[in-house]
């Protein structure tokens, strides 16, 4: 196969970011094909047994097994570490497959790590159930307060893990001073870049070492399949993770690899027209509202923050309603065209009630803590015409009484 811009990575500093999004990666086989083709296959046959030899020793490249290379695969972590502006990337099952990896590969026992407190469910409960079994401690903070970062640092911390903006409260951490500071202190960023992608917030320019991506939200963009990615040096992707990954098996399949590949081509008209849709949809029901956390709107104590670092706000935003859960339920089952799911980065408008779904393990301690009101509803703005998606806003405020 060619690699006709593959690993010529001079090239792909070259060019724009949208570029490298519909063409970095691009390998093509004999064939000549347009599009990326997909090598549905676990194994690879070869031509004499010492190019085999050669590749298990590491003197060659070259397929072996599909648990350590996939063409398929391959673009997919080459496209992604162009658009990020990193050396390398490997690619995971799920975006939980990817925060674990790149967490059990960075840290060992009698490690510390500072972690934002408003994150994802299930990034915090490996925290307290997987890496704390390892005698790895944790210190939570909120992402929000630059002296909090701080004052967590332990002689023992070896990594700052946080997502921004966060999930579902939309919370901004600083990324020059956080990754500033922990570039001071030798700690080593993972930064949780799902809510923007690339294609609105580039971490690593920052200061980030790690990037670590749910491709199942935006970066797939149409709510199809599950993957993950890691970005980080050649040196510790290739030397630390990819070992880890051969030998225990979080890999992505080439098919879930095929679709986000081609997800990617879309990816930064998708992120900004629904960023623009967010903003308006946001816009319009501000005032029907009790609160509203939309980092793209003047009201967002953060905003100006969020806009020297991001491109653009992002599809997602969340807003809190008087008469908690059950003024939200109301309002989520009076919708008629936005779906009451869980996902998000989907083309299609997504809400949710994130208190009793994705933030329904926390506890209520856990969710006071973090600002998850049982009146919040958290919105993920798709690509229909945001005129319609107002128009399906009002009339579910208005019967349930807003
Ligand atoms: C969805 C999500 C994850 C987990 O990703 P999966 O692909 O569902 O495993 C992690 N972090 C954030 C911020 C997410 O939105």
């Amino acid at each position: 196969m060619k690699r006709t811009t593959g690993l010529d990575r001079s090239v792909n500093r070259k060019w724009r970011p949208a570029t490298r999004a519909v063409r970095a990666g691009t390998w093509r086989s004999e064939q000549g094909e347009t599009s990326e083709a997909l090598f549905l296959t676990s194994g690879y046959a070869y031509d004499d047994a010492q190019t085999v030899a050669d590749r298990f020793a590491g003197e060659a490249s070259g397929m072996q097994y599909s648990r350590f290379q996939n063409p398929t695969v391959a673009m997919l972590e080459e496209r992604i570490a162009a658009m990020e502006g990193a050396e390398a990337c490997k690619v995971q099952a799920s975006g939980m497959a990817a925060m674990t990896s790149a967490l059990l590969c960075m840290l060992s026992s009698g490690d510390h790590l500072v972690a934002g407190r408003a994150a994802f469910g299930s990034c915090r409960w490996i925290l307290a159930n997987v890496l704390s079994r390892f005698g790895i401690t944790h210190t939570v903070v909120d992402g929000r307060d630059n002296a909090a970062w701080e004052a967590a640092i332990q002689p023992s911390t070896k990594a700052f893990f946080f997502e921004t903006p966060a999930n579902p409260t939309l919370d901004v951490v600083d990324l020059e001073y956080v990754c500033g500071l922990a570039r001071a202190h030798g700690i080593k960023t993972v930064v949780d870049n799902a809510f923007a992608t690339s294609a609105l917030q580039r971490p690593l320019e920052f200061g980030a070492d790690i990037v670590a991506y749910s491709a199942t939200k935006l970066m797939d963009g149409q709510g199809r399949v599950l993957a993950g990615a890691v970005c980080g040096s050649d040196e510790w992707i290739n030397g630390t993770l990819s070992p880890f990954q051969r030998n225990t098996g979080p890999i992505c399949s080439p098919f879930n690899a095929w679709v986000v590949l081609k997800g990617l081509e879309t990816l930064d008209l998708r992120a900004h027209r629904q960023s623009e849709n967010a903003l308006e949809v946001g816009r319009a029901i501000e005032g029907r509202v009790a609160r509203m956390l939309h980092p793209g709107l003047p009201s967002f104590p953060q905003h100006n923050l969020a806009m020297k670092q991001m491109d653009a706000a992002g599809p997602i935003f969340s807003f809190v309603v008087d008469g908690g859960r059950e003024r939200a339920f109301a309002v989520l089952d009076a919708l008629e065209l936005i779906d009451i799911s869980n996902n998000i980065g989907d083309s299609k408008s997504l809400a949710c009630h994130p208190a009793s779904t994705t933030h329904h393990n926390m506890g209520p301690e856990g969710r006071a803590e973090m600002g998850v009101e049982e009146g919040m509803i958290r919105l993920n703005v798709g690509l229909e015409d945001p005129r319609d998606l107002i128009e399906d806003l009002d009339q579910a405020l208005g019967r349930a009484g807003l």
